[in-house]
């Protein structure tokens, strides 16, 4: 069964359903790298500005007239397993991404790229105001995220003169939306009720868009943990608007329009997303992106007790039990972290990594090349597709900074790098970059730091 999109992003590279049928055409038979240059000048150029609705359609009777073997064999002309053919039915699956190769190499007249109308462009922006941050809780302990999230927006509201509201939801959370107004939210709008005490998606997603309704922000952030990756998206989908996951940059243009940005294509580029023709807003950003403002004494604006309905608050779910999570310390914890690259050589050679990392009492992380092969734990990544780390100290042995590393550390307070190649991105990225081979300095560092403790 095809999907149909639940939200409509205005966006100059991103790929699904809302991609200009003129990118696709530009894009189609053309290899990678000559098709990266384009897009990269499309989105400086930003010369689509029309955007259409697509979608690709399977014609039956071009399938009926197909031998058996022949529409079996139709599901691996996809690139993205979209293809669903199992010899009797051709589909198209939700996981469609529009490349059109179905189109270009399946029997003539199969594959059918068909425009649905044109992307709205039509919200009233006046009516949407402020900016709102989903304040995550556990059992009253508000997740650090939402602070720096909270950071994140009184920034971007100064740029065009909103107020910041904070949603909670819980159960006997008072004293937290109290505590809330130290940090320069305006307004505190705090839905209490003993059904919202455990995370149940339904009644949270009730309260969530109750809030929305009631109150119009122009843009909402979300965390992008557990909760909010489940949270955010049914949110969205049911205001039928633009969600973008796992920001790494905010950006407030002067119309309020929210730049969402984020890597896309793996990393090759940044994508600079708007929801233009829809409010509200929404993105989710990961945990130490941001910085978290400082805590004032005074506070500052007010706390708004909501009502809602009591038949929204329930739920088809039933906690029956809950068990802790021993709370293991990961390296988004850590203060100091020695990172190791593939230009560690062999296993047995991450000793002299662990050797320094003692000596600093650093966490050991890794990139993912080390990680698929299995030389150190996966919850030890750092990047896009690992964790984000922000500690006061970063010490990287032999690696290049692809995008998608650089993804989750760049905000590390002191960068040191260590490097071969002189012209290495990570050097970009670095306060202080030493060319040189690991296996020369690396034991000079510690030969330094053990003479320097007097050991
Ligand atoms: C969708 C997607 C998600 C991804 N997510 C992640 C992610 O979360 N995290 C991640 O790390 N990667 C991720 N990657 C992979 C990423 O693109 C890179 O391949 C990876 O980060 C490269 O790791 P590296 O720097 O260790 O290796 P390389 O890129 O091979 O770099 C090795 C570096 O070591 C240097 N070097 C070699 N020998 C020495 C020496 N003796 N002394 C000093 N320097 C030396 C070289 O000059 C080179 O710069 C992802 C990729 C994709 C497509
Ligand atoms: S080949 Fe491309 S256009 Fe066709 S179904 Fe797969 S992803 Fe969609």
């Amino acid at each position: 069964m095809r999907v149909e999109p639940a939200m409509t992003i205005q966006t100059s590279v991103i790929p699904g359903s809302t991609r200009d049928p003129m990118e696709i055409a530009l894009l189609r038979g053309l290899r990678v790298e000559p098709a990266m240059t384009i897009l990269k000048s499309l989105i400086s150029l930003r010369l689509f500005r029309a955007r259409r609705m697509v979608h690709i359609s399977v014609d039956n009777e071009v399938a009926n007239g197909l031998l058996r073997g022949e529409r079996s064999a139709l599901g691996g002309l996809c690139p993205f397993g979209a293809i669903e053919a199992d010899g009797e039915r051709v589909g198209i699956g939700a996981a469609c991404k529009m490349c059109l190769v179905c189109v270009r190499d399946g029997p003539e007249g199969l594959f059918r790229v068909h425009e649905t109308g044109h992307l709205r462009t039509d919200a009233d922006k006046t009516q949407w105001h402020g900016i709102a941050v989903y304040v995550e809780q556990m059992e009253g302990r508000i997740h650090p995220v939402s602070l720096e999230l909270i950071g994140k927006a009184k920034e971007l509201a100064g740029e065009v003169g909103f107020p910041v509201y904070a949603l909670l939801m819980g159960d006997s959370l008072s004293e937290q939306a109290e505590e809330l107004l130290h940090y320069g939210v305006d307004k505190v709008y705090l839905y209490d009720y003993p059904e919202l005490g455990s995370f149940l998606i339904e009644p949270y997603a009730n309260v969530f868009e109750d809030f929305i309704h009631n109150v119009k922000p122009s843009s909402v952030l979300v965390g992008a943990t557990v909760t909010g990756r489940s949270l955010a998206p049914r949110v969205a989908a049911r205001l039928r608007t633009g969600l973008t996951a796992d920001c790494t940059k905010l950006e407030m243009k002067e119309n309020t329009d929210l730049v969402q940005i984020r890597p896309a294509f793996g990393g090759n580029i940044m994508a600079e997303i708007v929801t233009a023709g829809h409010r509200p807003q929404m993105a989710t950003v990961r945990y130490k992106i941001f910085d978290a403002p400082a805590r004032q004494t005074q506070k500052t604006g007010q706390v708004v007790n909501c009502g809602i309905p009591q038949e929204k608050l329930t739920s088809r779910i039933k906690v029956v039990a809950t068990t802790k999570k021993e709370k293991k310390k990961t390296i988004s914890d850590a203060d100091v972290i020695v990172a190791v690259g593939r230009g560690v050589k062999s296993e047995k050679d991450l000793a002299m990594a662990r050797e320094l990392a003692e000596l600093l009492g650093a966490e050991i992380a890794a990139t993912r090349p080390l990680i698929e092969a299995g030389w150190t734990q996966a919850d030890r990544q750092i990047g896009l597709s690992g964790r984000t780390v922000k500690p006061k100290l970063i010490i990287t042995l032999g690696i290049s900074g692809s995008v998608q590393f650089r993804a989750g550390m760049e905000n590390s307070g002191l960068i040191i790098s260590i490097n071969t190649n002189a012209g290495a991105e990570i050097f970009n990225a670095s306060h202080y970059a030493a060319t040189g081979d690991i296996y020369d300095v690396v034991p000079e560092l510690i030969r330094k730091i053990r003479e320097g403790a007097g050991a």
